[in-house]
């Protein structure tokens, strides 16, 4: 039987001005998928995601969300389950760890539930409940994608979308960051919709993907299949 559709794109044309930055975009994924779209630097995969989260405007076409329109205001896209982390992870660096994962919870005034979500995020990353009482901006990179992961996570998103978690962190850092994100997949059952343009890990972790180039969608497929296709090697895997 074939999976629920969570995420449904038709047709989705997105401007700024007078910059026509995705066209005709369809997109599907599917409850308890991960999808990952990879392309190069300027594609549109950012816009594509803060659209799909109600940041914008400027479209044309439907992005329908279990079976609804999709909010155009982020705050009402939290309340249906649609949250992202932003490409450069937008932790307040003021507020300690424990109080931007609170944030995160800005919906729930049940003390119960939200430590219930603290032990959820702490039980995934550790590291988290050891620093818990640090400011935001004192913790590395890699501790930072984990603040913004964690901090999804305490709105018990049904769809997770993340923007470039690799960016600027150490490989071996992005390989504990990809393991963790397969977990909150697997463990709590969060369809997750990643942008990269580090695409080997993207693709090595996805069940599907999509190749996204100057605002089309150029391929899309089984993640292993795009792997193996000589132009997404050459293109975008630095295979000769
Ligand atoms: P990157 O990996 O560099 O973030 P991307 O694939 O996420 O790239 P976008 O940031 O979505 O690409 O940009 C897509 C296109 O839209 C680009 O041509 C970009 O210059 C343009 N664009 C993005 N944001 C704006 C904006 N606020 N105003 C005008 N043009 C924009």
């Amino acid at each position: 039987m074939p999976n629920k559709i969570l995420l449904d794109i038709k047709d989705l044309d997105v401007y700024y001005g007078g910059i026509h930055a995705l066209h005709r975009i369809n997109m599907v994924v599917e409850q308890g998928e991960i999808v990952s779209i990879i392309g190069a630097n300027g594609a549109g995969k950012s816009t594509l995601l803060n659209t799909i989260a109600g940041d914008k405007d400027k479209k044309n076409g439907a992005i329908i969300f279990e079976g609804a329109p999709a909010p155009t205001r982020a705050h009402q896209s939290v309340e249906r389950g649609i949250v992202l982390v932003p490409e450069g992870r937008r932790i307040f660096v003021n507020l300690t760890v424990k109080e931007n994962l609170r944030a995160g919870a800005f919906l729930e005034k049940r003390n119960g539930i939200v430590n219930d979500l603290y032990t959820e995020v702490f039980d995934l990353f550790p590291r988290l409940k050891e620093r818990q009482n640090q400011m935001g901006g004192t913790l590395s990179g890699g501790e930072q994608q984990m603040l913004a992961v964690g901090r999804a996570m305490m709105a018990r998103p049904k769809l997770m979308m993340l923007d470039e978690p690799s960016l600027g962190l150490a490989p071996i850092v992005i390989d504990e960051m990809f393991e963790k994100i397969q977990q909150i997949n697997r463990d709590l059952g969060t369809t997750i919709l990643l942008v990269e343009q580090n695409a080997f890990i993207a693709l090595e972790v996805a069940h599907r993907g999509y190749v996204l180039s100057v605002g089309h969608i150029a391929m899309q497929g089984n993640a292993r299949d795009l792997m193996e296709d000589p132009t997404v090697q050459t293109t975008y895997l630095g295979i000769k």
